[in-house]
């Protein structure tokens, strides 16, 4: 598979661009958003006549991925869309949907793609329609940014529980790899009506698509209601389709309140089960919604714990507006600084600079009177803009019970000590970014109001049939600057143990689709028998046929019989 991020190549040149961009005291990539770079010819030969189509850059948000000069078309509606499609399919092209580029993985182009190749990204965001299709539901164009799906919904009194914490992403990547967010019901809280547990793609009640018709002879736009048995196939579908719209159920507005932490000792938060202190699975029986931002060697993680709160606490700030970290949005001078040496190479700068990413948070959240907040679900769940520190992720997640939540904390934890030590000890720091940690519930496809619904085929979050006691997954997120030295083998060390630790006995792994997995020594996206048996294994066990992964594979060769939606990764690794 030519998926990796092949360590070597360009590494000075971006380690470089990075730092200087970091030391200027922005993150790097959006300034170059969008590039235009020349070409030769003014669009690809035959292309429909009236659709934009310009040279331009692809970035993935970590800059791991940098091509530039792709052609790139921007539809005004589907119909347009659908033109390209038949276009590509007519002259042998490729067509990838291009949200806002907002993920890690090589699902829509590879590190090493050409610009000679025949490939058409296409910019969806003129397919961004927002409108209520019932009461309880919103169609949403696939183009349509998280931010503004969420501001809208608000605005008429609707909501939604466990939702990205960023809102730059589109709708249709969000679905396309199963967004989520930090939420657990706390012990005893009731069922609101409409509001889901586990992944944004669990709240489809309809979607629209780009599918091939045997009948027509050519790509058409198709309506999949979530009855209909194939939909499961398309609700997570890792860049195998093309949606143009979603219509999205959901519950009535709530308010929540959000406390942060940073004076528990992460040996406390994470402690074995039954250790005295505070527990986050404690926390989470209390509250339901936490996370943790733990900053290497460092003792106390950053913590979050949001309650469903409708009259605003007296303790509490009220907030009216989203991302109320400000200090984490925008990277301070010394933080800047610290990072540019870390990029250029000074691995042992890394204790120091997460003490001062700790110091900025703790003091940032004292500063804004942010440790207690309170206001509607969207301004308190949404809190990571586009702007904060660009990093690579490493994303296993564990597949649980509930009552073993604290037990996959705690072993997830004390691996990632036992690595940052080894390392450090060998006088190498290849993890330089924090561990994340979070959990939600498992997709109920009840929550979609529709009678005969299905859970997401592929989804990290489906349920196993096998195991109806597993309802919690748990997404445990190691953070680290690209390119620093040993990270893919410090993050092989932590995929390969957490994959024999999380055997399916008692617990089961499962990826992250929008972040890293799959490492080699010195790749992402590229070990071979994780790729081709392993990590469908994890999507397949506990399902039956008509849902695992060989199933969703053939469904979606199905509607897109001449891999138009697909890449050279994709061609090789999501196939049944
Ligand atoms: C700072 C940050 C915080 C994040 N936080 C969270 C979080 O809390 N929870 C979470 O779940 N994720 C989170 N993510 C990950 C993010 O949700 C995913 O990477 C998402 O896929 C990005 O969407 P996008 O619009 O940028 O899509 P892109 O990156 O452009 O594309 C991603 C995938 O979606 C596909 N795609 C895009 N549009 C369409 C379409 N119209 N039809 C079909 N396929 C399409 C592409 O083919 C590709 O496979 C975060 C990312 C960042 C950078």
């Amino acid at each position: 598979v030519a998926g990796g991020n092949s360590h070597q190549v360009g590494l000075t040149r971006r380690r470089l661009l990075q730092a200087g961009a970091l030391a200027a005291g922005a993150a790097y990539g959006p300034a170059l958003d969008g590039v235009a770079v020349a070409g030769s010819l003014a669009a690809p030969p035959a292309f429909p006549s009236g659709i934009p189509v310009r040279r331009r850059a692809f970035h993935n948000w970590a800059g791991s991925i940098d091509v530039r000069g792709l052609w790139t078309a921007r539809p005004a509606d589907a119909r347009q869309l659908v033109d390209i499609v038949n276009w590509a399919h007519a002259n042998g092209w490729k067509v990838r949907p291009k949200g806002a580029m907002h993920g890690w993985s090589p699902f829509t182009v590879l590190r090493d793609t050409k610009r000679s190749e025949r490939i058409v990204l296409v910019d969806t965001r003129d397919l961004h329609g927002l409108e209520l299709a019932s009461p309880t539901t919103v169609r949403a164009g696939a183009g349509a940014a998280l931010d503004d799906v969420y501001d809208f919904l608000h605005a008429r009194g609707l909501g939604l529980t466990s939702i990205p914490a960023t809102g730059a992403p589109t709708v249709g990547g969000a679905l396309a790899i199963g967004g989520h967010g930090a939420a657990l019901p706390a012990a005893g809280e009731p069922a609101a009506e409409g509001h889901g547990f586990g992944s944004l793609s669990n709240q489809v009640v309809e979607l629209e698509a780009v599918v091939w018709s045997a009948a027509a002879g050519q790509y058409v736009l198709r309506t999949f209601d979530r009855k209909d048995p194939v939909t499961k196939a398309l609700l997570v579908h890792i860049g195998r389709a093309f949606l143009t719209s979603a219509t999205l159920r959901c519950g009535a507005a709530q308010q929540l309140r959000c406390v942060s932490h940073v004076d528990i000792p992460g040996a406390e938060l994470f402690a074995a089960p039954g250790s005295p202190g505070r527990l986050f699975g404690d926390l989470v029986e209390e509250a339901g919604r936490v996370e943790s931002i733990w900053f290497p060697f460092t003792e106390k993680p950053w913590l979050k714990v949001w309650s469903v709160a409708p009259e605003k606490p007296a303790s509490s700030r009220a907030v009216t507006g989203p991302y109320n970290y400000p200090f984490s949005d925008r990277i301070p001078k010394p933080v800047a600084k610290l990072a540019d040496r870390i990029i250029r190479g000074e691995g042992s700068a890394t204790p120091q600079f997460a003490q001062t990413e700790y110091t900025f948070a703790s003091a940032g959240l004292s500063a804004t009177n942010s440790m207690d907040i309170w206001g509607a679900w969207k301004d308190t769940l949404r809190y990571i803009r586009a702007s904060t520190l660009r990093v690579d992720e490493c994303g296993i997640c564990v597949l649980c019970r509930r009552a073993d939540l604290q037990r996959v904390l705690h072993l997830y934890a004390s691996k990632w000590i036992e690595v940052l030590e080894t390392y450090r000890a060998r006088g190498s720091y290849p993890l330089n970014g924090p561990l994340e940690m979070r959990a939600c519930g498992i997709d109920d496809p009840a929550v979609s109001g529709v009678a005969g619904a299905a859970a997401p085929a592929i989804a990290a979050t489906a349920p196993r049939r096998d195991r109806p006691d597993w309802d919690t997954v748990v997404w445990a997120n190691v953070l680290t600057f690209p390119y620093t030295d040993d990270c893919f083998v410090a993050y092989r060390d932590i995929e390969q143990w957490a994959h024999a630790t999380f055997d399916g006995t008692w617990a089961g792994t499962r990826v992250e689709w929008s972040k890293g997995w799959a490492f080699t020594p010195d790749a992402a996206f590229a070990d071979r028998r994780l790729l081709r048996k392993g990590i469908p294994a994890t999507v397949s066990a506990g399902r039956n046929a008509e849902e695992d992964w060989s199933w969703a594979m053939r469904r979606l060769n199905g509607l897109d019989p001449h891999r138009v939606f697909g890449n050279a990764f994709l061609d090789d690794f999501a196939r049944p």
